[in-house]
């Protein structure tokens, strides 16, 4: 079965995205401010953070207290390709693409299509990535998804509806 991938809009002390991927059995985890754009010329800021059980990429409702408090709505989800390669131009696998920081995933979402480069950009304890849409057939220059498609791929709803 190919892993999945989802993207949670999060309205917590700030609203962001979450960008996830399911690697071995959980879901690796981006905070990302701005969310992703399907401009390669868009270099978006993604902050790592922990990882996640598989079970929370279909979560969305309010997050009543503790860490995240606040609502979530799911914005995006679907399955992902790795298509990771090495200088070699053999494939690498995704767990040792993220370990190496730099990993091209091909998203098969219903708002993300094709293919995203993640470049880890600053190391330390909570290291910062760069995520932009590598050059293909989906990348469009004229477009901002987060404006246009607000809405929940599961209810529907914005998250300010929640
Ligand atoms: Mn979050």
């Amino acid at each position: 079965m190919a892993p999945v991938f989802v993207v949670q809009q999060h309205d917590a002390t700030t609203r962001h995205f979450d960008l996830r991927l399911e690697v071995d059995g959980v879901l690796r985890s981006w905070a990302v401010p701005k969310g992703l754009s399907s401009d390669p010329a868009e270099r978006r800021l993604a902050l790592e953070v922990e990882d996640h059980m598989r079970g929370w990429g279909d979560f969305e409702g309010r997050i009543s207290s503790g860490y995240g408090k606040g609502r979530v709505i799911v914005w995006d989800r679907g399955t992902y390709v790795n298509a990771t390669t090495g200088d070699d131009d053999a494939p690498v696998d995704i767990a040792g693409a993220l370990d190496a920081g730099h990993a091209v995933v091909e998203l098969h979402g219903e708002k993300l299509r094709g293919a995203w480069v993640l470049r880890r950009w600053k190391d330390g304890p909570k290291p910062k990535w760069l995520v932009f849409k590598r050059r293909d057939e989906h990348a469009e220059r004229d477009r901002d998804l987060v404006a246009e498609l607000p809405r929940s791929v599961v209810s529907g709803r914005t998250i300010d509806e929640l």
